[in-house]
């Protein structure tokens, strides 16, 4: 029998230890909920850190798939014992490589965001082709710890400054989105979901 919930809280602990910034426990609540209302079987993640968010995306049904990426190898091989120790490994696809590197043909129901913050309008145009026809595209922290509403002179480190204004311009290129309707949910630290208008 594989102890799922002891590795789960295992990771959790990890991530704790050594400040690795896994989705909170309201935001992945969130996600699972629409995984299993919308019967979604094809997912993308940008962002591993050390597997927990696939974990549990994988977890809410055996016929679910998930391809994710990591760049920070230390993140990605923790992420390779904890799909083993949950013999996750034929259902969870991890990609060691920068985002912007791979190139993926396959079309996925949920495309989740969740990797440098300042390049989420990137990752959205490059894999926005790999969104199938029905599929959302969901997109984490766009509050950035509430610090997005707070006024610029609130927030004391120039690089913190500059990182929560590229995370206002991405919510305005949602907002003005052609192609795409967004809402923006006040759940965890802030979800984007962003589905295809119809084209008639
Ligand atoms: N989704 C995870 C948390 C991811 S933290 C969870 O909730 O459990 C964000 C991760 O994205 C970090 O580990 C960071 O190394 C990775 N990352 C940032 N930019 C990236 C890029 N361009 N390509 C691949 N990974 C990236
Ligand atoms: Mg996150």
């Amino acid at each position: 029998m594989v102890d799922s919930f002891g590795t789960i809280k295992q990771m959790k602990e990890y991530a704790d230890k050594y400040n690795v910034p896994i989705i909170t426990d309201e935001g992945i609540e969130y996600i699972k909920d629409y995984i299993e209302k919308n019967a979604v079987r094809k997912i993308l993640e940008i962002g591993t850190a050390i597997g927990y968010s696939a974990i549990m995306m994988a977890l809410c049904d055996s016929d679910i798939e998930v391809t994710t990426i990591e760049r920070d190898e230390k993140r990605y091989l923790e992420a390779i014992k904890n799909v083993k120790k949950l013999n996750l490994e034929r259902r969870i696809n991890l990609i060691y490589n920068d985002a912007f590197q791979v190139n993926l043909t396959d079309k996925y129901d949920l495309i989740f965001i969740d990797a440098a913050k300042a390049q989420n309008t990137k990752f959205f145009e490059k894999f926005a082709a790999n969104l199938s026809d029905k599929g959302v595209i969901i997109t984490d922290n766009l509050s950035f710890h509430g610090l997005v509403a707070k006024s610029d002179d609130e927030i004391e480190s120039r690089n913190l400054r500059a990182l929560v204004r590229k995370i206002r311009d991405y919510i305005a290129f949602l907002q003005n989105n052609k192609d795409y309707e967004t809402e923006f949910l006040d759940i965890g630290d802030g979800i984007a979901v962003s589905r295809k208008k119809s084209s008639e």
